[in-house]
C-alpha cells in the first residue's frame, strides 16, 4: 500500500465495513505522535512522521498519517449531505 489509489480503496473499504467512522470530525490533531498504527494504511506512524488524530463524536479517534487523512477526509466529505 504506497499508492494513493490503493489506500483510497482501503479507506473506502473500510468505511463500508464500519471499521473506518463516517461521520463528522468533532477535533482534529495535528502532530508528531509516536509509535501508532494507522487506521487506514495499517502500516506504522514512525515518530518523524507527520500524524493526524480525528475524533468522532467525542469518542472514536482514529490515527492517520497526514497523506492517508487526506484521502479519508476528501472521502468523508464526498459521503456527508
Ligand atoms: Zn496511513
Amino acid at each position: 500500500m504506497t499508492d494513493d489509489d490503493e489506500i483510497g480503496d482501503n479507506i473506502r473499504i473500510l468505511m463500508d465495513a464500519g471499521a473506518l467512522p463516517v461521520g463528522e470530525v468533532s477535533s482534529r490533531r495535528v502532530g508528531l505522535i509516536s509509535a501508532r498504527t494507522c487506521d487506514a494504511c495499517d502500516n506504522a506512524i514512525r515518530p518523524t512522521e507527520c500524524a493526524i488524530e480525528l475524533e468522532f463524536w467525542k469518542t472514536i479517534v482514529v490515527n492517520l498519517h497526514a497523506r492517508c487523512a487526506k484521502l479519508y477526509e476528501a472521502e468523508l466529505r464526498r459521503r456527508m449531505p
